[in-house]
């Protein structure tokens, strides 16, 4: 049994906020300031001599496994390292290469636009006339033909929480010869994945895994595809002997030659101490709570707030771990909420996103929330032209 309890005592929560936005950034566990004050100890001790001894170089493998071992993917599978729109790049780069006869990478409209954007860059550098083909998300399974080089999908959409039935699209891609490249930004640390059954993975680390603003991403190459599969991104830290320094690049055994530049060790000492986190957490009894809140969040906001309609899928089977509802003043309610100490956040045009992340939230965090969100809607305390005031990252 996860106590819940005590994984809540282990985050750094600030006084009187109800934090609903972990699945854009987990707060800070406060094991972090610790770990990080260990790595600098070592930077302004070891100096150089730090990428050995404090074994700073091997993080991007063994903080891969850690991460891993909670998608589903076997030892020696996965690297951290670079952002996730990098990763995206790297998997779709080697997927393409890996159907060389083929010529549509094919995606819906719901996944996450930087997805979209780097396939479109990479088409524009391949110029080997590569078409991405979004259809509606329900339209995905119908849409997957032999002429498909690349099944591209984020599991949970990033607006509505929608989740795809994965198992059953990588069956089908894989029926049709084509590959599977998974975006786990929404997914990884929220509830069980099995990534053994994608040919390529990706996802975040500062989403659900907590490991901070700036967290490098994560890769998982299937082990079928681990020797084949070559890196667009061909970078020196990839290379079979990096410090041969060879003017010609070879690439590096397994997993290893998805590393492409020096890793962000700083960084990687947060997200260390994140995964610990989640030691010991049972990812089952994780889902089913984050089930039971998202169930007790809707009925409460539908019964108080009846000019908000829910943007998620009713059916919790077909949710992520957040919750979404619509309305057209979104933007002005969310900015209203934050002000009295409740954070979610906006996604244009019209959507109020709740992460749900029993890690750290219970009952009543989801009663304050559904409470003050109420008291917000009955008083148009939002319709205040200060909450209309559009800042940078909404
Ligand atoms: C959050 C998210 C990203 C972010 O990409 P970065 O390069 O880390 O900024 C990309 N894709 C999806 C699906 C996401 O949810």
């Amino acid at each position: 049994m996860t106590d819940f309890d005590a994984t809540r005592a282990l985050f750094h929560l600030p006084e009187g906020v109800t934090y609903l936005d972990g699945n854009s950034l987990g707060p800070l566990p406060r094991a972090a300031a610790a770990r990080m004050a260990q790595v600098q100890a070592e930077w302004g001790e070891m100096l150089i001599t730090g990428w050995n001894k404090a074994g700073w170089m091997v993080q991007p493998a063994r903080l891969g496994d850690r991460i891993g071992a909670l998608i589903g993917a076997a030892p020696g599978t996965t690297v951290v390292g670079d952002t996730l729109s990098i990763k995206v790049y790297q998997a779709l780069a080697s997927a393409l290469d890996l159907r060389p006869d083929r010529r549509v990478i094919l995606s819906d409209t719901g996944n996450f636009p930087t997805d979209l954007y780097m396939a479109e860059g990479l088409i524009r550098t391949l110029g080997q006339g590569h078409d991405l083909r979004l259809v509606a998300p329900e339209a995905v399974a119908g849409a997957i033909t032999d002429e498909v080089a690349v099944l591209m999908l984020t599991e949970v959409d990033y607006r509505t929480g929608r989740r795809h039935d994965m198992a059953d699209l990588v069956a089908r891609a894989h029926a049709a010869g084509a590959l599977v490249v998974w975006d786990l930004a929404h997914s990884a640390g929220a509830f069980e994945v099995d990534a053994g059954a994608a040919d390529f993975a990706v996802g975040c680390t500062y989403k659900y895994l907590n490991g901070g603003p700036g967290a490098p991403a994560f890769i998982t190459v299937n082990p079928v595809h681990a020797e084949a599969a070559l890196p667009a991104l061909s970078g020196w830290l990839g290379h079979a002997a990096p410090f041969a320094f060879d003017l010609g690049y070879r690439p590096g055994t397994g997993i290893q030659r998805m590393r492409v530049g020096t890793p962000p060790v700083l960084q990687m000492a947060a997200l260390d101490a994140a995964l610990d986190v989640f030691d010991g957490v049972d990812l089952g009894a994780l889902r089913t709570r984050s089930v039971a809140l998202s169930e007790r969040f809707i009925a409460g906001v539908e019964a108080a707030c009846p000019a908000l309609t829910l943007a998620s899928p009713r059916d919790a089977g077909q949710r992520g771990s957040q919750v979404s509802f619509r309305h057209p003043d979104g933007y002005a309610i969310m900015q209203a909420l934050i002000a009295r100490g409740v954070i979610g956040d906006f996604r244009a045009p019209d959507i109020l996103r709740f992460g749900i992340t029993p890690l750290y939230i219970g009952e009543a965090d989801i009663d304050r929330a559904v409470t003050v969100l109420a008291e917000i809607m009955d008083t148009a305390e939002w319709d205040d032209p200060a909450f209309r005031v559009r800042a940078a990252v909404t």
